[in-house]
């Protein structure tokens, strides 16, 4: 029927190299989160807030969409993923790794405290397009000078609640005001503390909102 033609990826305008990579990862119906939010994200223009959990498919719906936008001519950093641990930073490099197979020129890092900042620093000499972080290890990295984001495009608060339960409300606002107002911030969060509307009300400008039920699993048929 009509919904399933729309129910697929090729029309949610995505670039032909990241079709063929979900295509090869065997993705074949977008998530809820994905349908709504990559179409959105894909313009570039706005501020967003998606309001999802862990397995609904918000990493590809905030990942597709930035992958799209940077530029590998650009040598600096376009942009920025905060992540509330180590292990979600690296499960969301993994992704954006796997997202990027068939584009070429894209350099990405993730950084992340625990781990040797003299490696980090290394590495960080030559630029890097995306940064994936914890708030702490990056406001290390921007205080050693290793690290701009005065030409920051894109900012993405992943797991936003739980970065703020981690203590990193100073460290996220601090981020927020030293980087460009003309960037987009999109955060994505289970949960939308009084806290974080604190964040939002401060930092974003007129957010396109996407709130799902807490059910909604990636991997399960969605109903139309
Ligand atoms: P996330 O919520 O981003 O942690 O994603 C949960 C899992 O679902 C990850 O293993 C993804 O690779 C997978 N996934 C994301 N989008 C889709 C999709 N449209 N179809 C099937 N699996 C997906």
């Amino acid at each position: 029927g009509y919904f399933s033609f729309l129910n697929n990826f090729s029309h949610l305008v995505l670039s032909d190299p990241l079709l063929k990579t979900i295509e090869a990862l065997g993705f074949d119906t977008p998530s809820e989160i994905q349908q709504q939010a990559i179409p959105q994200l894909l313009r570039g223009d706005r501020d967003f807030i998606g309001l999802a959990q862990t397995g609904t498919g918000k990493t590809a719906a905030f990942g597709l969409p930035l992958l799209q936008q940077i530029d590998p001519e650009q040598a600096h950093t376009q942009a920025l993923i905060l992540a509330p641990t180590r292990e979600l930073g690296q499960q969301i490099a993994q992704q954006m790794e796997l997202f990027s197979k068939h584009i070429s020129g894209i350099r990405m890092l993730a950084v992340y405290g625990g781990a040797s900042i003299q490696t980090q620093l290394r590495t960080l000499r030559k630029p890097v397009h995306l940064l994936i972080a914890t708030p702490g290890r990056l406001i290390d990295l921007m205080e050693r000078g290793a690290v701009q984001l005065d030409q920051l495009r894109f900012v993405i608060l992943d797991e936003a609640d739980e970065m703020l339960n981690f203590g990193f409300k100073e460290d996220i606002d601090r981020i927020l005001r030293d980087s460009p107002d003309s960037k987009r911030t999109w955060l994505f969060s289970a949960t939308l503390s009084a806290d974080l509307k604190h964040i939002v009300d401060s930092f974003m400008d007129d957010p396109f909102e996407v709130r799902l039920s807490r059910s909604n699993k990636a991997n399960v048929n969605i109903e139309h």
